[in-house]
Parts: C-alpha cells; structure tokens; sequence
C-alpha cells in the first residue's frame, strides 16, 4: 500500500515538473513572437552618432575612424570653412553625425563651435544643368544653439565676498560673473563692496535635452552697495540698442568702467574692501593719488573705455612698463607696473579691451596694477567720477520698457 501511494505522489511530481516546463516554453514562445513583432515593424528613426573630440584627434582623423568618405569629409570641411575652419574642433566638445533612416547614408554634421551657436552641414541634392541627373552638394550654416530656458530667481548678502555669498547660495558661479559684469559701470568689485551688502537677481538657466548647461542671461538684478541700490534691467530696443536700463531706462552703461580688472579674475583671489586695503597696496589719498589693484602677476588689465594709445612702453619715473590712453579731451587712464604690454602707442582701442597684464616692474614690491585717471591733466579719483551715460531708451519706446519690466519689478518686491 505504502508503495502504491509513494509511486502516486511522484507521479504527480514529475507532472507538475512537466507541466511548469511546458508553462515556461509557451511563455519562452510568446515572449519570442512579442520579441519579433518589434523587431520586423521598428520605426525606422535617423542614427545619430556622437564623436567626442579627444587629444591628438584631428577633424580627418576622427572623420576616418567613423568611416566616413574621404569624398564626403573633405566637401563637408570645404563647406564649412568660410564660417568655421573645423580644423579647430576643441578638445571635450562632440561632432554629431547624423545617418539617414532609410539609405543609411551620412546626412549632417553638426558641431557647437561656442556656447552659442552650432555648425549644421547638410547633404543637399541639386539638379545638374537641365538633365534629370542629381549631384551631392553640402551646405553650411550656423545656428543659434536650441536650449531650453527656464527663469531662475535668486538672492544673497555678503559676508565676505560676492563670490563667497555664490558659493555658499549653490548658485553657479559664471551667474555671479555675469552679474557682476552688469554692474561694472557703477561698482568696483575689488573695492566697493561691503559686508552686509545684498543682491537679487532673475536670470536664465540653459538646459539641453533636459541636463543644466550653463547660466544665460541675467533679466534684472538689484544690488545694494554700503546702502545704494543700483538696479538694472535687461531689454532689447532694437536690434542695436539692447543692454541694461535702469528703472527710469536710462542706460547704465557708461564712458568708463569703474574697475581695469574684471570680476572673474579678482572674484577668488583676494578679499574686498577696505580689508586688503594697508600694507604696500593703497587706495586714493593725496599721497598717492591712484588706485592699486593687488592681483597676481599675469592678470588681464583692461581699458577701462574707448580711446587712443597715448604711450606704452617704459617709464622712467618709476612706473615700469606703463600704458597711457587718452578717452577724450578731457580724460585719460594710466595702467603702470606692467609685466607685459599688449598695445603699441597711436592704437585705438574699445572699453573691456585687454591691453596688458599685471606685473611688478619699476617702483613696484609686490605684483599690483596702479591704475590713475586724469581729468584735464590733474589726477583725478576715478571711483568718485560721474560719467555721462550711455543711450537712453527712447520716448516712443519707453511704454514698451515699462510693460517688459514690470513682471521683474514684481518679482523684486516679493
Ligand atoms: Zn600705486
């Protein structure tokens, strides 16, 4: 008896192992056949391949190893040329080949070439004379980079430095740097900040496909110096008058900038403010009627406006190599203890152009850029100057200014 039942219940086993076996391969088979309607029916989508540009690859190179033709690579290259010489591709950046869908064949390249705008050369056929024949042809162009904005609205106060107060927000510092380019005009970054000073700003954040790029545009931005608020606003006139207003849309731009370094060389270095001032670097006083701006060797000193080449070279009077620039008939700037001049005398140069770097040389202990300004010939402070502005927003088109503004005033009175 105790046979009989044991012989049943292996019986049944080997059925249940049978049975889960056969339940395995009908789902095996059904997944297969799901498998394969897939893969008989695809949408059929272009291929794109992206090539990261590494060391030592070369445009032809890279070209090469992706089996392009050397036909097409080369027309491609010539027709890109008198826009962008892709000889120049840049280490870390991509080159995007796009292949058609049905013939397989290469059918763009596209290449960022700056952080605003993208090369596209595209296969195109045109119709040889009046035969029905067709020749392969590429054409090139350059296009604004498609990002994707979203509008970022951020704030701080300065404990010791602007670019301390960024990093401690988490806000991306080339916003900072833009920020206070906005503001060179009216405030010295090396020198008239203060702690407890504040700032709040609207700007654009530029995504690709989702990822965070970089920062774009600031909109609007307050800044409260030592208990001034200097406010300004983004706004296109027309295609030639676009830049930051002022709430009344006066233009804050101005005759000079108020530093000969920018921010983004002064912003990690060295502290602000009366702080770094003592020691061997002053600020305006009667004894030394300059500005000294302590940055390290190698940094680029900029023209603080337009004007002419009056003198670059060296001086004996103990200011090393200096370079002199006449703005107008009433004003002039003098860059001394230069470690290197970049301009030669008679040249004419634009506001922010480099024109030089700072160094140590003539009567000099330390790396420094002495920076003057003369007004009529007699030493002047340059920080306490009021300089005409630049191009105010015109009467017809003030309305305009207004409405556009108004949403970012709002947002500042929150
Ligand atoms: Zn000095």
């Amino acid at each position: 008896m105790l046979k009989k039942i044991l012989a049943f219940f292996v019986i049944i086993l080997f059925a249940i192992i049978f049975i889960q076996k056969i339940d395995k391969k009908e789902v095996a088979a059904i997944k297969e056949i799901e498998d394969a309607t897939v893969i008989i029916e695809p949408v059929k989508k272009d291929k794109i391949i992206k090539i990261e540009i590494n060391e030592q690859a070369t445009y032809g190179y890279l070209m090469k190893e992706a089996g392009i033709d050397y036909t097409d690579y080369t027309a491609i290259y010539e027709a890109a040329k008198p826009l962008y010489d892709l000889i120049k591709i840049r280490l870390g950046r991509f080159i995007d080949l796009t292949f058609d869908k049905n013939t397989e064949e290469l059918k763009q390249l596209s290449y960022k070439i700056d952080s605003e705008d993208e090369l596209i050369v595209s296969k195109t056929l045109i119709r040889v004379g009046s035969s029905s024949e067709e020749k392969v042809t590429w054409q090139a162009k350059l296009e604004p980079i498609p990002y994707e904005i979203k509008i970022k609205q951020t704030e701080g106060k300065i404990e010791t430095s602007l670019y301390e107060a960024a990093l401690e927000k988490n806000i991306d510092i080339r916003a900072i740097i833009e920020l206070a380019d906005t503001f060179q005009w009216s405030i010295d970054f090396a020198m008239d900040p203060r702690v407890g000073d504040t700032f709040k700003f609207i700007y654009e954040e530029r995504y690709l496909n989702g990822e965070y790029i970089m920062p774009g545009k600031i909109l609007a931005g307050i800044y409260v110096n030592d208990g001034i608020k200097y406010e300004l606003f983004y706004f296109e006139e027309t295609e030639d008058n676009k830049g930051y207003f002022d709430v009344e849309g006066n233009s804050v731009q101005k005759m000079f900038l108020k530093a000969p370094v920018a921010f983004k060389y002064i912003s990690s270095g060295f502290s602000y403010g009366p702080r770094y001032v003592g020691g061997q670097y002053q600020r305006f006083t009667s004894s030394h009627m300059a500005i000294d701006y302590a940055a390290p060797a190698g940094t680029p000193i900029r023209s603080v406006g337009d004007g002419t080449v009056s003198f670059a070279g060296w001086s004996s009077a103990g200011y090393g190599n200096l370079t002199s620039i006449r703005h107008n008939g009433t004003y002039s700037t003098n860059y001394a203890h230069q470690s290197r001049i970049i301009v030669k005398r008679g040249q004419k140069v634009k506001q922010g152009d480099i024109i030089g770097y700072v160094g140590s040389t003539g009567f000099s202990t330390g790396a420094h850029l002495h920076y003057e300004m003369l007004k009529n010939g007699v030493k002047t402070n340059p920080l306490r100057e009021v300089l005409p502005p630049g191009e105010s927003i015109k009467e017809e088109n003030k309305e305009r200014f207004f409405e556009s503004i108004k949403k970012w005033r709002e947002e500042f009175e929150k």
